[in-house]
């Protein structure tokens, strides 16, 4: 497979001198999807942030209705149909319904009650195992009430860059009886073309981070968002079949990628974890996990009229410098 990428050149005259100068875009195509992305020199869009969040963590504390002592009593349960205790736990995390829905079937899962402070280095293997577990049980919980919705998803928005309307830090699953775009154009993919990708990448090395044993890890060629990663997981096509020990060693990946992102000084991200139907032929069940703008006053959102409007990606951290930024994790 030839991964795709074209560089362009922008020509200005400087201000004070007038002389020319040039930068190079470039400009690469994702081989799953065919979403195009710009690759931008450094230009320091992504800075580091040294806003305290724990200070902020403890002045929304109040009220917060995912906190010990109201997480019972203002959170809403799940139908009995789907589990007759209405909510779903394991270890510390909790599951519940979501009380803004956006799906048929949209959960809440908090890694702990007593989380509500939680950067992102700070999330451990148990924490994030203990949680995916919450909504692995929702996503078989819901699929054998109801046959039809086989479309799930397990997703978070961490902190509010990304999009989180709460600070206490959770995932959101949801599961209907019809993908979201993304879901359908990923399950839309010929199963030689995922194989492809992972084998372009693997031999190439630049992007390839490693595999963890049944799940492979690399930097996204074309990333939609800053600092995009991909993980595949080959023989099980919807999060309803992830096993204890594919949790586990799902949540290990994740805690190495979340660990790189807290030391490169990120505090806020998304995850989608992308389910087709269980036992769709040859889908590799799949992430995207990506870095949002910190959290501080006056920051600049990530998302621009390229990313909102066009679905282009533009991101000024070259895929390459990611992946050796992050890879001895996964090599180590
Ligand atoms: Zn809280």
């Amino acid at each position: 497979m030839e991964l795709r990428r074209e560089l362009l050149a922008a020509e200005m005259l400087e201000p004070s001198t007038g002389e020319p100068v040039r930068a190079t875009i470039e400009v690469r195509v994702d081989p799953l999807t065919g979403h195009s992305s710009r690759i931008l020199p450094d230009r320091g869009l992504m800075p580091a942030s040294d806003f305290d969040l724990e200070a902020f963590a403890l002045q929304s504390q109040p009220g917060c209705p995912f906190c010990p002592g109201r997480v019972d009593r203002l959170t809403p349960k799940l139908p009995a149909r789907i589990h007759p205790d209405g909510r779903i736990t394991r270890g510390e995390a909790v599951l519940f319904a979501n009380l803004h829905a956006y799906s048929s079937h949209s959960s809440v899962s908090v890694y702990s009650p007593k989380l509500h402070y939680l950067p992102v280095g700070a999330i451990t293997q148990r924490l994030l195992a203990d949680n995916l577990g919450t909504q692995v049980a929702f996503a078989q919980a819901v699929m054998a009430a109801e046959p039809q919705s086989r479309w799930a998803s397990i997703n978070a928005n961490h902190m509010l860059p990304s999009g989180s309307s709460l600070f206490h830090p959770h995932l959101q699953g949801i599961v209907d009886s019809a993908p979201t775009t993304m879901q359908r154009m990923l399950a839309g993919v010929p199963p030689q073309r995922f194989d492809a990708y992972l084998d372009a990448e693997r031999r190439s090395g630049e992007r390839y981070l490693g595999d963890t044993g049944r799940i492979q890890w690399i930097a996204s060629f074309a990333p939609i968002a800053p600092a995009e990663l991909r993980a595949f997981i080959a023989g099980i096509s919807s999060p309803a079949e992830l096993d204890d020990g594919l949790i586990g060693e799902l949540a290990h990946g994740l805690v190495l990628a979340l660990g790189a992102y807290g030391e490169m000084g990120f505090s806020s991200f998304n995850c989608a974890i992308y389910g087709a139907p269980p036992a769709t032929e040859g889908y590799p069940l799949n992430l995207r996990l990506a870095c949002r703008s910190s959290l501080k006053p006056f920051y600049r959102s990530d998302s621009t009229f390229l990313e909102r409007l066009h679905w282009e990606g533009a991101v000024d951290i070259a895929p390459e410098t990611l992946a050796q930024r992050i890879g001895e994790r996964f090599r180590a």
